[in-house]
């Protein structure tokens, strides 16, 4: 079919006008449980977390029950009479000036395995799979990078063991593996069968963790994805096919919230998520997600954000971009969030592992990845599901080296310290894949460093708004959203809109931790200003020009200045990420390891800001060559990702 320019308009316009209208007149979108809705109240209403009189007045008046309350949130989760319409009762809600926001309880589902899953294996049948099986070496996957070098720079002892909670279908805590090196975590405040509640958090006998799919105490896998996550997480600190394994480096705390057909709600995701705050743990695990943006995960997992977790999420499965159709939690930019995509053997992205260079960060081993099963058995899976998990156990590493360090600076190390290469430019947030052995150095570095969580307040992102359940968002319009955290921060702290944090305070400054974080990552922009000064500024109208540029797009042309030691040239830009880019070669003589620099120029007042960086990768066909930034702070480098793209024509 030849579709005109105007015609093309004109359809674009209808489909438009088409989301306008059914986005207006159906308010539940996604998938979500029947009858329920989770509804936010605003705090000055229910400060004790509890609603308060008139409220429950007006919902029993309606015949809606609270099934749930999340304490400390503000949160309850209600189920609606069998003859109330959802979208009616959420819209007469939503217009209630008590409440803040009412979402429905949307379902998550485990990110799926890319293949169908292999046959669980024996232990025997297992090892005979494994090439290069050596006792107390790293052989659960292929793909190397440098997980055994890492174990031999790891502190010989230390006092505690990070404690990762595997959010996911449960876990096998009676596999022999998880057993006799002592893996799982065990709550010490509770009797075990005792009948209890002996700590007091609403849950009896609660050992390994909680079932919050059948609301018990036994967490256990009747799935077998959980295991097998859990397996990956261990796995970074210990061979988990030596026998016997040598002591867990990690504990797993098993919180069970997907059902044996691998789905489960939003509200049960977020009692585990609390119950894993409550708890101490320090890493959660998220290999699962759905395409509908809910704001109470989304403030839940920003509680877990703000007592320093770490939260590892899956990119997902399709093969997609999730810049355009994004999905949670891997899309919420909670700036302690990463979300991971899927490497191959060969060191490229799997064909499955959904990407983004705006929301999924970087790449770890998530083809034939070997783990456990329940009833001890083992066996191999593929999926960003696997992916995430190697995460959430560098995290653990890291965080075994230096306990004090905050998700919000494990990410920035894993980030920091990732090997960026062709073959995922253009795809992640770094261009690059995980390197365990510089990812751990960098914490070793970091073993006197202060613990920081810089103020973030959740905000709905804006292309979860233009994109829920549609393919037609503009990703390049992204704005806020996505995985960039960091800017957002940067963005509250310009505007001077106070975070979460500081709620309690009066200073217009945000959460104050944050204020260090602010003045170091300028520090690099503040130096090079002051030296292109000749008169001498105050350093009051320097800020108010770093507002300006912030709030502005510079754009970068597609011609750059490129610097090398041997002289200048004009080059073609081809990508640009905050990593590093590529650009076209044009018969210039460049080599690996060469180190080079970039002239950008800001559009509107012609200044220049060059960064430097080094050639990691050429390619003589296409004449082209990629530049891993040096490591410059990575808030600049979030910065330039953003605001330096390429102009679009
Ligand atoms: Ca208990």
């Amino acid at each position: 079919m030849n579709v005109s320019y105007n015609n093309k308009k004109i359809l674009s316009y209808f489909l438009l006008l088409l989301i306008f209208v059914t986005h207006e007149t159906s308010l539940a979108q996604g998938q979500y449980v029947e009858g329920e809705l989770i509804i936010k109240l605003k705090s000055k209403l229910s400060s004790s977390g509890f609603i308060n009189h008139s409220f429950a007045g007006k919902l029993s008046q309606k015949g809606i029950a609270v099934k749930t309350s999340f304490n400390k949130m503000q949160m309850h989760l209600l189920k609606l009479p069998k003859e109330q319409s959802l979208n009616q009762v959420m819209s007469e809600l939503s217009a209630d000036p008590e409440v803040e926001f009412v979402e429905p309880n949307y379902i998550l589902r485990k990110a799926d395995e890319a293949t169908s899953r292999i046959q669980p294996l024996s232990y025997q049948q297992m090892i005979s799979t494994v090439s290069n099986l050596a006792n107390g070496h790293y052989t659960q996957s292929r793909l190397a990078v440098g997980v055994d070098e890492a174990w031999g720079e790891m502190a010989a002892t230390v006092s505690t063991r990070p404690l990762v909670a595997v959010i996911d279908t449960g876990v096998d805590y009676n596999h022999t593996v998880f057993v006799q090196s002592n893996a799982m975590w065990k709550n010490s405040e509770e009797i075990p069968n005792n009948g209890i509640d002996d700590d007091h958090n609403g849950y009896i006998d609660d050992v390994y963790g909680w079932n919050f799919f059948a609301n018990n105490k036994h967490p256990w896998d009747d799935e077998g994805h959980g295991t097998h996550v859990s397996g990956i997480v261990v796995g970074l600190g210990i061979d988990i096919y030596e026998q016997p394994p040598r002591e867990s480096e990690f504990q797993i705390m098993a919180l069970k919230f997907l059902g044996a057909d691998g789905s489960g709600d939003s509200a049960s995701a977020i009692q585990a998520i609390n119950y894993a705050i409550s708890k101490g743990a320090r890493i959660i695990n998220a290999s699962w997600g759905g395409d509908a943006y809910s704001r109470s995960l989304h403030e839940a997992f920003t509680r877990a954000y703000e007592q320093g977790i770490f939260i590892v999420t899956a990119a997902g499965n399709a093969g997609s971009n999730n810049d355009n159709i994004p999905i949670y939690p891997s899309g919420l930019p909670i700036p302690g969030l990463i979300s991971v995509a899927a490497a191959n053997s060969w060191d490229r992205l799997a064909s499955f592992s959904n990407y983004g260079v705006q929301s999924v960060h970087l790449a770890a081993a998530g083809v034939s990845v070997g783990s456990l099963y329940p009833n001890n058995l083992y066996g191999y899976s593929s999926g960003t599901s696997m992916a995430a998990p190697f995460i959430a156990g560098v995290g653990a590493l890291l965080l075994r080296e230096s306990p004090q360090l905050s998700g919000f600076q494990l990410k920035e190390l894993i980030l920091n310290s990732v090997e960026a290469t062709e073959a995922y430019s253009q795809k992640l947030y770094t261009s690059g894949r995980v390197n365990v052995l510089s990812a751990l150095r960098a914490s070793k570095a970091m073993i006197n460093a202060q613990s920081i969580i810089p103020g973030y307040t959740p905000a709905t992102p804006a292309r979860a708004i233009a994109s829920t359940g549609n393919a037609f968002s503009d990703g390049a319009a992204g704005g806020v959203g996505g995985g960039c955290g960091s800017i957002q921060i940067v963005r509250s702290f310009m505007q001077n809109q106070p975070g979460t944090a500081s709620s309690h305070n009066d200073t217009p400054w945000g959460n104050p931790q944050a204020l260090p974080v602010i003045i170091l990552m300028f520090l690099p922009l503040l130096f090079w200003m002051f030296l292109r000064r000749t008169s001498s500024q105050q350093s009051t109208a320097e800020i108010s020009e770093f507002d300006l540029r912030f709030t502005q797009r510079i754009n970068v042309f597609e011609q750059i200045l490129v610097k090398t030691p041997n002289g200048q040239f004009k080059a073609h830009l081809k990508n640009i990420s905050k990593g590093g880019l590529a650009f076209v070669v044009e018969g210039k003589q460049i080599q690996v390891d060469e180190a080079v620099s970039f002239v950008f120029i800001n559009q509107n007042n012609h200044e220049e800001v060059e960064i430097s960086g080094r050639i990691v990768w050429t390619d003589d066909k296409a004449m082209m060559a990629g530049v891993q930034f040096n490591q410059l702070s990575s808030y600049i480098q979030s910065f330039l990702l953003r605001s330096y793209s390429v102009p679009s024509r």
